[in-house]
């Protein structure tokens, strides 16, 4: 963290220099960004995550950070962590304001998973629920994870959950109000005899590296390394929200991507809706009836969207007297 001293005194240079100085520096200071969160931290086993001998988690996942932190800058890509030692421990709110401080294009949190039986093994990705942060980290998620399951584990695929203040995953949630599209690469199960082998045998360096080919894939899709990406507005978090959950944010893009490949995790459809000149949505069902919806009704129907683990269940399907309960109009 902190200010970066060579890119201020590109800056002043560029200034007393002159003007083409300051375009070549100005490209430099947009080239894609990267916050890389290495998940948990905290002194001793405090803020340990997940600890299977010898492996704790927040050690792992700082290994593996900068072990990719590496690779990205080595392919032209500014990166930058939350933290660098295992006793800090920033909170997720902390992290992701640190991200947009540094104007990231991405903040991506790496984990390990584990679970009660020991019985789950494969790698996921969690990204958010909304417009165009879930269509960036969709996109980004399933690039990483072809890289992943090409060191052995299964693909789970890239998932979304819903809380009762928006996107379940608090990093995720403070990432997209911080308008940085955010998202959690959970690299396998510690714990799980089958992903434990591929983790002993590879190592963490492996894992670093399929992530990093799996970024640097996506950025090159987006414009490479010297391009960032096209910023989105912020997902307005609902204060206090509680109880009855699927509190919306504010409205984002009336695009819904989803998964319709078997299995959820093939195809990618994406279709942008129609709006009145009011600005509100106008949504038409397959029976070709008509609904228009306010931005803050359409948020709400968004918002009330599950990932289900099945090829999910798309808005497009939907009856316009369905969405109209859904959303309080009828
Ligand atoms: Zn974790």
């Amino acid at each position: 963290m902190g200010i970066d001293k060579k890119l201020v005194s590109g800056i002043i240079r560029s200034t007393i220099l002159g003007l083409f100085l300051t375009l070549s520096i100005g490209v430099k200071a947009n080239a894609m960004t990267i916050v890389l969160d290495p998940g948990h931290g905290g002194y001793g086993t405090s803020g340990a995550g997940a600890i299977y001998p010898p492996y704790m988690e927040k050690s792992v996942n700082l290994s593996i950070a900068s072990q990719l932190k590496s690779e990205l800058e080595a392919a032209g890509i500014k990166t930058y962590m939350t933290r660098t030692s295992d006793s800090e421990a920033p909170s997720l709110e902390q992290r992701a304001a640190y991200a947009k401080s540094v104007n990231a294009d991405l903040l991506i949190s790496l984990h390990m998973n584990s679970s009660g039986a020991h019985d789950k093994f494969g790698s996921e990705v969690w990204t958010s629920m909304y417009g165009s942060y879930y269509s960036t980290g969709a996109s980004l998620g399933s690039s990483v994870l072809s890289q992943l399951t090409g060191l052995g584990f299964s693909s789970k695929g890239v998932k979304t959950k819903l809380g009762n203040s928006g996107d379940y995953y608090g990093i995720i949630r403070y990432g997209a109000a911080q308008g940085v599209p955010t998202v959690i690469i959970e690299h396998c199960f510690m714990d799980n005899a089958y992903d434990r082998s591929i983790l002993d045998a590879k190592g963490t360096g492996a894992l670093a590296h399929a992530d990093a080919a799996g970024i640097i894939n996506f950025v090159n899709s987006v414009g490479g390394a010297g391009a960032s990406l096209p910023k989105s507005s912020p997902v307005v978090l609902a204060e206090g929200a509680t109880s009855t959950g699927n509190t919306a944010g504010a409205a984002v893009n009336p695009t819904v991507k989803a998964n319709t490949g078997a299995g959820g995790s093939s195809a990618s459809v994406s279709v942008t809706f129609p709006k009145d000149a009011a600005g509100n949505i106008i949504y038409t069902d397959p029976q070709g009836n008509k609904g228009t919806y306010t931005p803050a009704q359409w948020n709400q129907l968004l918002s009330n969207w599950t990932y289900t683990g099945k090829p999910e269940y798309f808005i497009r399907q939907q009856r316009v007297s369905d969405l109209d309960k859904m959303c309080g109009k009828s």
